[in-house]
C-alpha cells in the first residue's frame, strides 16, 4: 500500500510508539529505519497499562498472547497516611478507571521487548545514535546523525518521548509545548523487605506521595517519591546529585517507609527523575516531519493513558500514511482521527492528581473520605476518574490489512 514517492521513513525512538509505528508501516510496504539513542531496547522499568482501544492494536499485531503472559495482575492499592496508618484499600481499576479482567499491566521494558521482537527482523534499527539535523526540501528530508552518517528519507517521524529531539529540531524548543502539571517525581528500585506482592502502597501528606509498588512477587519494589512544586526544577535536570538533594529536602522528616526510600535513593543506580507534564501542540506535523506518542501529546502518568494513546496514535498514523499518497493529507487525517481521543485522555490527568497526590490538607481529607467508602469505589472509581470511557473513546479504523490474531 505504500506509495513509491514516500516509501523511506525514519522513526526516532524505539520504545512504545516507535516499534508499533514501524510494525504497521512495514506491513503496509514502507521501508523503515528506526534510530534509538540508547544502545539497546530498554528493559525493566515501571509498570504500565494497556487498555481499551490499545488492546485492539496489540490484538491486530498478533502479540496479545505474549503481552497477556507478562500481565502483572496487581490486586490492590492501599493508601496510608504519613505515619503508615491505614486509610483504605481499593482495586487498581478503581484508581485507573480501567476494567477488571480486561486491562493489561506489565513492566514497560517487557512491552518494549515484545513490540521490538514483532518487527526487529523486518526493519533497520540503529541503536546508539540520534538525529542531529533535519534538512527538508521539496522531495524529502536529508538527515544527519550523531554518528556522522547522512541519509535521505522521504518522511521523518519523532517517537522520541516527552523531551523529543525530533520535536525540538523541527518545531522548536520544548517550553512552548510543555504544560507543567505542578509535580515532579523520582523513581528508582528498592529491595522488597516488607513482603509486598501484586500491590502498591501509597503514603500521602498534602502535596506529596511516597509510593511502593510490587510488580508481581518481585524481590525489588518500584519506589516513587512524587511532590508538588510550583515551578519546574529545570536547573536540576542535568544533575543527578541535585535531583537527589531536592527530593531528600522535600521529604526530610517524613515517616513510614520514606527514610528507607531516601537512603535507597542515595545509592540507586536506576534513578529516573522528571517533571509531570503534558505536551500540547497546535499541529503534530510540519512538512515531512510528524510526531507520535508522548512526543506529540504526552498525557502524563497521572492520566494512566500514555502508553495506550501512544500505541493507538502509531497505528492510526501508519494507516493514514498507507491510505494517502500525499503525506500532508495523511498527517491531517491522523490529527482528525486522533485529536478527540488525545484530548479526552489528557483530560484525565487532573483526576489522577486529585486521587494520587491531593495538593492540600482539605483535598487530602476529601480523597480519604472517599477511600473510607471503598466498597462503593471498587465499582465506580475514585471521584474524577473516567478512564474507562476515555480508553475506548475511539473505534480503531481498519486500514485494509488483515489482523494477525
Ligand atoms: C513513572 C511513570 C509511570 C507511568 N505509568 C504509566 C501507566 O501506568 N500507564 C500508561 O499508559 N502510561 C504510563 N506512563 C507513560 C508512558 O510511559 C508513556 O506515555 C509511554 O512510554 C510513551 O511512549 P513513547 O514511545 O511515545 O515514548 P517513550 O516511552 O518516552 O520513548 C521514547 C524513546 O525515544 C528514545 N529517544 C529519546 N531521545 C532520543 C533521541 N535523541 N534519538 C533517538 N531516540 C531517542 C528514548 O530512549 C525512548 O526509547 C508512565 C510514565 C512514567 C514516567
Amino acid at each position: 500500500m505504500a506509495t513509491s514517492r514516500n516509501k523511506k521513513i525514519l522513526i526516532s525512538g524505539a520504545s512504545i510508539a516507535g516499534p508499533v509505528l514501524a510494525y504497521w508501516l512495514h506491513r503496509y510496504g514502507f521501508q523503515v529505519t528506526v534510530v534509538e539513542k540508547a544502545g539497546a531496547v530498554r528493559s525493566g522499568g515501571y509498570a504500565i497499562d494497556i487498555r481499551g482501544t490499545a488492546i485492539d492494536v496489540v490484538k491486530r499485531m498478533g502479540v496479545l498472547s505474549r503481552i497477556a503472559a507478562a500481565h502483572i495482575d496487581s490486586r490492590r492499592v492501599t493508601f496510608v497516611d504519613g505515619d503508615g496508618a491505614l486509610i483504605g484499600s481499593i482495586r487498581p481499576e478503581a484508581l485507573t478507571g480501567g476494567k477488571e479482567g480486561r486491562d493489561l499491566e506489565l513492566p514497560r521494558g517487557e512491552l518494549t521487548t515484545v513490540l521490538y521482537d514483532a518487527v526487529r527482523d523486518d526493519v533497520e534499527f540503529r541503536f546508539g545514535d540520534s538525529i542531529t539535523t533535519l534538512n527538508e526540501h521539496g522531495g524529502g528530508v536529508d538527515v544527519r546523525f550523531q554518528s556522522g552518517l547522512q541519509r535521505p528519507f522521504d518522511l521523518v517521524i519523532g517517537a522520541d518521548g516527552l523531551h523529543s529531539n525530533t520535536r525540538r529540531l523541527a518545531f522548536g524548543p520544548e517550553a512552548q509545548y510543555h504544560r507543567y502539571l505542578g509535580y515532579c517525581f523520582a523513581g528508582f528500585t528498592i529491595s522488597n523487605t516488607i513482603g509486598l506482592s501484586h500491590e502498591a502502597f501509597i503514603s500521602n501528606t498534602p502535596g506529596k506521595a511516597a509510593v511502593l509498588f510490587a510488580a508481581g512477587d518481585s524481590d525489588r519494589l518500584h519506589a516513587f517519591l512524587t511532590f508538588a512544586r510550583p515551578q519546574p526544577p529545570f536547573s536540576e535536570f542535568a544533575d543527578i546529585e541535585a535531583q537527589r538533594r531536592l527530593t531528600a529536602s522535600v521529604f526530610a522528616g517524613a515517616r513510614w517507609e520514606v527514610p528507607r526510600m531516601l537512603a535507597a535513593l542515595q545509592e540507586a543506580t536506576d534513578v529516573f527523575f522528571d517533571v509531570v507534564s503534558q505536551i500540547r501542540m497546535p499541529r503534530w506535523s510540519k512538512g515531512r516531519v510528524a510526531l507520535v506518542g508522548d512526543a506529540a501529546y504526552a498525557p502524563s502518568f497521572l492520566s494512566g493513558q500514555g502508553t495506550s494513546t501512544a500505541m493507538v496514535g502509531a497505528y492510526v498514523l501508519a494507516g493514514e500514511l498507507a491510505t494517502h499518497s500525499d503525506p500532508g493529507a495523511a498527517f491531517a487525517s491522523y490529527e482528525r482521527v486522533m485529536r478527540p481521543f488525545v484530548e479526552v485522555n489528557q483530560s484525565l490527568a487532573s483526576g489522577g492528581a486529585a486521587s494520587l497526590i491531593p495538593a492540600t490538607s482539605r483535598a487530602l481529607w476529601i480523597r480519604n473520605q472517599a477511600l473510607r467508602v471503598a466498597p462503593w469505589l471498587t465499582r465506580t472509581g475514585l471521584p474524577g476518574r473516567k478512564g474507562r470511557k476515555a480508553s475506548t473513546a475511539l473505534t480503531l479504523p481498519l486500514y485494509g490489512v488483515q489482523a494477525r490474531g
